[in-house]
């Protein structure tokens, strides 16, 4: 047979179309490599911007709390008072917002490994339930967990990291509910997957913003936020990182004043 001196011997296999729909298959994948980066980017720079208008504002009420204390000659006892709880609140939120920040970048960094660990899935999350429901936000809910005892599954957790999910979860459910509505932990096991589920019976969630609340990018209005409860907005994409660097997945179900159902789900240790 005669041999073309041009063609390298793995091109002498491959046809003229194979060889282009190739080429047309990794140009498809550059323009979506090359789409979810400037995606990532956008992502990025909104998040700047709604941080840096987040550090602002309580920044602003502790300088006009300093300036109105700096500006009285003669203070009433109510009105320090009132001034020095302003800047104690408006203090803790940043401290919120900055440690939340902190670690949701730490969580995204992937050169930082988490302690994964072998674990047995039923007694781990039984001791998450007691020690948790101890904790006096949860005191006038009625707390249930819904564990099989026979749930027999081994999953491999960064465990502080799973604990920090769960708070965040559990937090949420007793934040955006009524003081005596149900909150349930549901876990049970399908195939190769464990289900975990915070299952609440408080406000809901609107449809138009669930595919957006584990975005970094997203704040809910303020006016959904009940009396004092506020936080940095950044536990749920804090959540979602954490689950995804485990290969799990975290969703969404909600029905507007019925309640919301968070569903982690993570794969099992083949035995
Ligand atoms: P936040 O610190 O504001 O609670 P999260 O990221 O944990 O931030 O949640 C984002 C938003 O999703 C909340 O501000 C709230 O509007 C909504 N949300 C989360 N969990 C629930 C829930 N269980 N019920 C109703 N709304 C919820």
């Amino acid at each position: 047979m005669k041999k073309n001196i041009f063609m390298s011997p793995s091109l002498e296999s491959e046809t003229i179309e194979s060889l282009s729909a190739k080429l047309i298959k990794t140009t498809n994948e550059l323009t979506i490599t090359n789409q979810e980066l400037r995606k990532v980017q956008q992502e990025r720079e909104e998040m700047l911007s709604n941080i840096s208008h987040d550090l602002r504002a309580p920044i602003t009420a502790i300088r006009s709390a300093i300036d109105y204390l700096n500006s009285c000659n003669t203070l009433q006892l109510s009105d320090y008072q009132s001034s020095i709880a302003l800047i104690d609140r408006r203090t803790k939120n940043l401290e919120t917002l900055i440690q939340d920040m902190y670690d949701l970048f730490c969580v995204e960094d992937t050169s930082k490994e988490l302690k994964f660990e072998s674990i047995e899935a039923a007694p781990f999350f039984e001791t998450y339930y007691y020690d948790a429901i101890i904790d006096s936000r949860y005191d006038t809910h009625n707390m249930q967990l819904d564990m099989s005892p026979q749930l027999d599954a081994i999953i491999s957790i960064d465990t502080q990291k799973i604990v920090r999910v769960m708070d965040n979860l559990l937090t949420n459910a007793a934040k955006y509910s009524a003081p005596d509505a149900t909150i349930t932990l549901k876990i049970y096991k399908e195939l190769d997957q464990l289900y975990i589920m915070v299952i609440d019976q408080g406000i809901g969630i609107p449809q138009n913003d669930l595919q957006n609340i584990f975005k970094r990018t997203y704040t809910v209005s303020s006016a959904r936020t009940p009396g004092s409860a506020t936080g940095s907005g950044l536990g749920l994409s804090i959540a979602k990182a954490i689950i995804e660097r485990h290969n799990g997945k975290i969703s969404c179900e909600s029905e507007i004043g019925k309640g919301s159902c968070f569903t982690i789900q993570l794969p099992i240790h083949p035995l």
